[in-house]
């Protein structure tokens, strides 16, 4: 045992600390969210989230057990605690998840391990047959920077890069509260393949197969993956990028999919399209973050502001439970980032884009709800936590 005060360490994009209280304090106001919306009727009744530790795989599995009552298993990737050494945030998020799962009466079980592999398909397999039954829901959540691919054993690295020409635009550090411009080269082919082999959809089919042929999904399963699209000034670096294509490949799948469900029984496989949020996945991409910070300051003035489990708790309660059937667009995806496509919000971003300078940054965007919810990420910054008390980092997966 070797309790510490734990603080924010924040180096780039990323918070190499994270506070066991804090991240379990954030993990309650989600579901108390989810719980103050009232149950999800006709919701999921077992659930494979994969990517469910953090973001919006980690929404889709509180929606689920908090929502619908539903099983859960959860896979992710995360760093464990060590003897005076913190974990990553999702190993605290799930620890406190399946806690308060377990209080509730609900089945909750986790694998932490590359959801790329062979070996964690054949555990979480192994798990449904031996513990559900099958599942009816798979929720397909990852964001990985690389794959190692489990037939050819190679190392794919995904990039963050446009695609033909390179790209100039301002981008924000988001730490120093400092506004650059920042030049992106264009990927080469061999980035782009790379990108969609890690970011695109091969993955997500292979876990469908695997549950398909070894009889585990329900009758009338469903699935979801996420995807982004956004407004045209990100286009460039996001939609028509190397993540863009990766993103139309799980587009490819999603169709795949879902006539494998449909010829086994099974109900639909989509994509649902959401909102651009600060999370661990986010903060990495350039341009991005600065989008994200004025699109918070529009969206809080018109009262249509949501983080990750707003989304998924509207996606659940207004598009695929609860009565509801997908509404889809002409790709034939579900579109929860309306609100942020509004017309009103995108000519309000449009029209401040030009202004934002490091001096006018506080003033033009909410820079200041930014940093308060990339905390949040890592536990930092939550009500009721006593963050000058020592605390034991090294706590164990349940
Ligand atoms: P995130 O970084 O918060 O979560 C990623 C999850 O994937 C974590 O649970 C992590 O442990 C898991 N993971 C990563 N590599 C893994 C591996 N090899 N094996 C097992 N688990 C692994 O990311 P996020 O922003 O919630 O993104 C999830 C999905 O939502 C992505 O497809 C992303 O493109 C999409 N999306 C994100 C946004 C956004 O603004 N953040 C917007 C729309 C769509």
């Amino acid at each position: 045992m070797v309790a510490m005060i734990i603080k924010p360490k924040v180096r780039g994009f990323v918070c190499v600390t994270a506070h066991p209280e804090g991240c379990a304090a954030h993990v309650q106001e989600w579901i108390d969210c989810v719980k103050s919306r009232g149950p999800i009727k006709s919701g999921p009744r077992k659930v494979l989230v994969i990517g469910a530790s953090t973001g919006y795989g980690l929404a889709s599995r509180i929606t689920a057990g908090f929502g619908s009552g539903a099983a859960t298993l959860g896979i992710f990737f995360e760093r464990p605690s060590e003897e005076g050494r913190n974990a990553t945030p999702g190993w605290y998020n799930t620890i406190a998840f399946t806690k308060a799962a377990r209080a509730a009466g609900l089945y909750a079980k986790n694998l932490n391990g590359d959801a790329f592999s062979d070996d964690i398909k054949k555990q979480a397999l192994d798990l449904i047959r031996a513990d559900l039954g099958q599942v009816d829901l798979v929720v397909y959540s990852l964001a990985s920077p690389r794959r190692t691919h489990p037939k050819t054993a190679a190392v794919h690295k995904s990039v963050l890069k446009p695609i033909g020409q390179s790209y100039t635009n301002k981008t924000v550090d988001t730490d120093k509260g400092v506004v650059s411009t920042v030049t992106i080269e264009p990927a080469n082919e061999q980035e782009i393949a790379d990108t969609t082999a890690v970011m695109g959809g091969e993955d997500w089919e292979m876990w469908m197969n695997a549950l398909s042929e070894s009889k585990l999904l329900a009758p009338g399963a469903q699935s979801v993956a996420y995807s982004y699209i956004g407004p045209e000034v990100t286009w460039a670096i996001y939609k028509n990028g190397t993540i863009g294509l990766a993103k139309n490949d799980l587009e490819r799948a999603a169709r795949n999919i879902d006539s494998l469900l449909k010829l086994n029984g099974g109900d639909r496989a989509f994509i649902s399209v959401n909102k651009a949020l600060v999370t661990q996945a986010s903060s990495a991409i350039p341009v991005v973050p600065l989008y994200i910070s004025i699109l918070y300051k529009l969206m809080k003035a018109a009262g249509t502001h949501e983080g990750c489990i707003e989304q998924i708790q509207r996606l659940f309660a207004t598009q695929m439970f609860n009565g509801h059937t997908p509404k889809f667009d002409e790709a034939g995806r579900v579109r929860i980032d309306d609100w942020e496509m509004r017309p009103e919000i995108q000519s309000a971003v449009k029209r401040i884009w030009p202004d934002v300078t490091t001096e006018t940054l506080a003033a033009e965007t909410d820079i200041a709800g930014y940093r308060t919810e990339f905390l949040k990420l890592f536990g930092f910054g939550l009500p009721g936590v006593n963050y000058e008390a020592e605390t034991e980092p090294h706590r164990p997966m349940l």
